[in-house]
């Protein structure tokens, strides 16, 4: 079944207005206020609405919220991956059935676009759901060769208590990616949305208790990375802490995993990610079109965006040219229209940071296309996508991680200073190249230092593939069976009868 095919509204407007959002916090199989009662208040990028109050939790709620997963843990981890597989889909089903309150929660929390909201989000994090609870019980230990007399097993065990602290560019998808496979493979959970975006997690969480998850299996504690996330990675008995977010941040996971208890980290950290478009492309057009997407989509705000655009100089006047059409249908319009283009960015602040690298662009070097902030219902959180171009190859631009709608293009001559120019950043999350010599395609891909490269598209991913970095861009994978890596260990139980 297609699950954007029961989506039926047209006057998003008016459901924004007649929501009641619940902002309280979820532990052990309920909704729960902070231990001290505060709260936050949360504003919807898309015109400055105050969406809810949204519990400010600190220590005691997620001493609390650790408490429960503990006491959880061992009948969930023993139920058998079957009945948890059986739960799990239940809970995939009525996400389907409240896909579009899910994906009205999540358009109004982060800015994105209904349209995208309602098609990849909502749909993505359903399916990837789905792709873990059916996988739970198609995993096989192993028999290894031991010598006679003697018969050893090799299991995977689920950990215990995880935690995972998501940022606030896919909220529900990519708090997907660490809920599905921890809880599948028998763990249970603290989740630690970012405090601009709780919204869609917290309702997933009401969902969850309704699907018959278990108390306690799955717990949200809102609050601040400071206070709740610090709190968690800090934490004695968090067995792993799956993390999505900035370098910086995953740099402060590692000191406290090493000054705690040396709990597990998997950490996608941030990315600076090259486009490669080679003279021989055979699909200029497409090559453009898809470029766009890879630069702008999301506001720009992707981990793996591909906002670095090298071009080989012979096609660099009409490539550009062919970008720029492209680019047009990245324009800022209201997220709640139903209307193809960008919505807000996360807010006013951060287009703010945005706009100081498109300030710094224009002085050093130039703006090819955009660079305009525009104001939509009210809110400035909206920025034109934008090219930088005539910038140094060593320019800050070209390493540093903008997360908005902005790219720079850069002509090169050869392949190997292709190469050369993709791998000069501390970061290593994705690359694309174009080129229709196959040899060529396997050569570049061998060199460029990321942990996916796409060949003829870009930013390609899916449930079966893993995704995650090379470099400062962290380490473990999300996604694919790989994932269950992050979340369990390998057990040896070695039997003597000689
Ligand atoms: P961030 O690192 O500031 O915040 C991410 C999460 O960490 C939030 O929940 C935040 O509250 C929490 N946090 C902040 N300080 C913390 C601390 N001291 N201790 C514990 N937790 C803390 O990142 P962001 O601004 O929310 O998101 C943007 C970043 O995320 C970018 O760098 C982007 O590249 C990265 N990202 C990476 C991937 C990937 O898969 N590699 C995907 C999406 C986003």
């Amino acid at each position: 079944m297609n699950p954007t095919s029961t989506l039926t509204s047209t006057d998003w407007h008016a459901r924004a207005d007649a929501l009641a959002i619940d902002g309280r916090a979820f532990v052990n199989g309920r909704r729960a206020d902070a231990h001290d009662g505060k709260v936050r208040p949360t504003a919807s990028p898309i015109d400055g609405r105050i969406l809810a109050e949204i519990a400010a939790c600190g220590t005691a709620d997620v001493n609390r919220a650790v408490e429960s997963a503990r006491r959880a843990f061992p009948s969930w981890s023993r139920m058998g991956p079957e009945n948890r597989k059986t739960v799990l889909l239940r809970l995939a089903g009525l996400m389907d059935r409240h896909a579009e309150e899910l994906a009205l929660l999540e358009c109004l929390d982060s800015g994105k676009p209904i349209l995208q909201t309602t098609t990849v989000d909502v749909p993505g994090a359903i399916s990837t759901l789905r792709w873990y609870a059916e996988a739970a019980d198609k995993q096989n230990g192993e028999l290894p060769a031991v010598p006679p007399g003697a018969t050893a097993l090799v299991t995977r065990e689920s950990l215990g208590v995880v935690a995972a602290i998501v940022p606030w560019n896919f909220p529900l998808e990519i708090a997907m990616w660490k809920l599905a496979p921890a809880l599948a493979s028998g763990n249970t959970l603290v989740l630690k949305p970012a405090e601009q975006t709780s919204l869609s997690v917290l309702r997933l969480a009401d969902l969850a208790a309704e699907a018959g998850v278990p108390d306690g299996v799955l717990n949200i504690v809102t609050g601040t990375g400071r206070e709740v996330g610090a709190a968690l990675a800090h934490h004695m008995d968090v067995d792993a802490l799956a993390f999505t977010g900035s370098t910086a941040v995953s740099r402060t996971l590692l000191e406290a995993s090493g000054r705690s208890n040396l709990k597990r980290l998997s950490l996608e950290a941030g990315g600076k990610s090259s486009n490669i478009i080679f003279a021989d492309t055979s699909n200029l057009v497409m090559a453009a079109e898809k470029a766009a997407f890879g630069a702008f989509y999301n506001q720009g705000q992707v981990c793996s965006a591909n906002s670095r655009i090298l071009v080989q100089r012979e096609i660099h006047d009409e490539f550009a040219a062919l970008l720029t059409e492209a680019a047009a249908g990245y324009a800022p319009a209201d997220p709640l229209a139903g209307l193809n283009g960008n919505g807000a960015l996360i807010s006013s602040a951060h287009t703010d940071d945005v706009g100081r690298w498109i300030a710094r662009g224009r002085a050093e070097g130039g703006v090819l296309f955009g660079g305009e902030r525009r104001v939509i219902r009210g809110s400035d959180a909206y920025l034109e996508p934008t090219l930088l171009g005539g910038l140094a190859a060593d320019h800050d631009v070209h390493r540093d991680e903008i997360f908005g709608p902005v790219a720079v293009l850069h002509a090169f001559d050869t392949e190997e200073e292709a190469i050369g120019l993709a791998n000069a950043t501390d970061y290593g999350l994705a690359a694309s190249v174009w080129t229709s010599d196959l040899s060529r395609a396997h050569r570049v891909a061998r060199d460029l230092l990321a942990g996916t490269v796409s060949v003829n598209t870009v930013d390609a991913l899916g449930n079966t593939t893993p995704f995650g970095g090379f470099k400062q861009s962290g380490f473990g994978r999300d996604l694919s069976l790989h994932a269950f890596d992050n979340y369990t260990a390998p057990k040896t139980t070695w039997i003597q009868f000689g």
